[in-house]
């Protein structure tokens, strides 16, 4: 049976107030994207509607209470968030049917009110953010890495996929817009930002990549600008955030931001999905940029930038694959030596045109081939991190434990190699005391296992 993909909740915003207001709500805004949301221009077409108020004047207070009731005349489905969020019993005194009411800054609060006034419906078939979601449906991104979303959208007829049906075609955002929400990111404690969307490296391609000013030049609304104007943000403190290129297809402009990673300019780590390596399985998926000198391009990739982490996600079991399709994605795999792979069986999506493929792959044999592809990926994923043992490596810490009896604090945290949720950890023990989740310690490592790197900080 064919599985079914819900369309996205919208979420409408009405934003006050002065510009620390402002990132909140593009805070908010960037999370909700991430989770899936869509945003509704106006009140008719929202799910719910979300008013960050400003209460720092009366007059103010009196526009955020007018804000409110116009939303809540126009829509019913209120959410108040902001300044005089910190006044809860006098806007519910006057708005008996705010569905939640959330202080200043309170991001995850308040998502998590959007979550269940309307909830998204979770599919791994369109979500962006692997696995965001724990048992209860709301699990917040930390605020030290965050998910930026530049497009809605995508050009491709991949036959498993239904999001171009689902969610148009590609719709590039303004590009000086995705920079000043980074921008503000990084400057609210962000220390990674996750670049994400259905076709990265189509970025721009629907706007014919329009230039815009950015502080005081123009850049391109491209994949390459973006990752070099994001590579040279900083913080307060001057720190450069890592910048994490994700669903980028290997088209040959890709070639140009390799030398950025090798500057050190972004994170040397791309996410490609290439989804299978069979010439005649592609065909039939429909794949973009899926050109027989893929191997070829790795290797030039590894000559400019040698500690490039490549992760890619394959399917297995697709109509019509073969046993030696399904080899010929092992042998590929062996020369493609990628460093983090993720598997999935192929399942049918309801509204895909691949469900009409004929020779689908009965199940035992898909469980088969995933078993096989799992036994090949880690064993490639174990010998490339046997390489790292005795390395010192830049590691962003995820979480921090309590001392222990020794007063030893272990901590968790991740390599350039690894984005948060689908790749591995660097387990640390010996963090100086005052360290905290996105503190980024050099780390001398010691063990490794299949996907995971032991050690502590040089
Ligand atoms: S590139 Fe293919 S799989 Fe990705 S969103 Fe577009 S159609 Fe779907």
């Amino acid at each position: 049976m064919a599985i079914e993909i819900p369309s996205p909740p919208k979420v409408g915003m009405v934003s006050l107030g002065c510009p620390k207001a402002l990132v909140d709500s593009e805070r908010i805004l960037t999370r909700l994207r991430a989770d899936g949301y869509a945003m509704s221009p106006d009140y008719a077409g929202a799910d719910v509607v979300l008013v960050n108020t400003c209460g720092f004047l009366d007059s103010a207070k009196e526009e955020s209470l007018a804000a409110i009731g116009e939303a809540i005349a126009e829509n019913g489905r209120v959410i108040v968030t902001g300044c005089m969020g910190n006044e809860a019993d006098a806007i519910r005194a006057r708005f008996p049917d705010v569905l939640a009411v959330t202080g200043a800054h309170q991001y995850e609060a308040v998502v998590e009110a959007v979550h269940d006034a309307a909830p998204p419906e979770l599919s791994p078939y369109v979500d962006l953010i692997p696995q965001a979601y724990d048992e209860a449906g709301v699990k917040l991104t930390p605020r030290h890495y965050s998910y930026l979303k530049i497009s809605e959208g995508c050009n491709h007829a991949c036959s498993f996929c239904i999001i171009p049906s689902l969610r148009g075609k590609l719709a590039s955002r303004r590009i000086d817009a995705v920079l000043r929400e980074a921008e503000k990111l990084v400057q609210a404690g962000t220390r990674e930002l996750l670049v994400i969307s259905q076709d990265t490296s189509a970025y721009g391609v629907d706007v014919r990549h329009e230039e815009r000013m950015w502080k005081d030049h123009p850049v391109r609304t491209h994949m390459t600008d973006l990752a070099r104007e994001l590579g040279g943000l900083r913080d307060g403190s001057g720190q450069a955030p890592w910048v994490r290129l994700h669903y980028v297809y290997p088209y040959p402009h890709v070639d140009a931001v390799i030398p950025l990673m090798a500057e050190g300019l972004i994170t040397p780590y791309l996410d490609i999905p290439f989804q299978h390596a069979s010439p005649a399985v592609l065909k039939r998926m429909k794949r973009p940029a899926n050109e027989a000198r893929v191997l070829e391009r790795l290797r030039a990739w590894r000559d400019i930038c040698p500690d490039i982490a490549i992760r890619s996600s394959f399917v297995v079991g697709f109509p019509g694959e073969t046993e030696a399709d399904f080899e010929y994605l092992l042998d590929w795999l062996d020369e493609a030596q990628l460093d983090r792979v993720g598997a999935f069986r192929f399942e049918p999506v309801a509204g895909a045109a691949a469900n009409d493929l004929p020779d689908a792959v009965p199940e035992s044999l898909k469980e088969e081939r995933y078993a096989r592809i799992m036994e090949k990926t880690a064993a490639i994923s174990a010998a490339k991190l046997q390489a790292r043992i005795g390395r010192v490596l830049p590691v962003i810490l995820d979480e921090v434990g309590e001392p222990d009896e020794d007063g030893d604090i272990g901590a968790t945290g991740r390599s350039q190699a690894d984005a948060p949720e689908i790749d591995g950890a660097v387990y640390l023990r010996n963090v100086p005391a005052d360290s905290a989740p996105g503190d980024i310690l050099n780390v001398r490592i010691e063990d490794a296992d299949e996907h995971d790197l032991f050690g502590a900080p040089s």
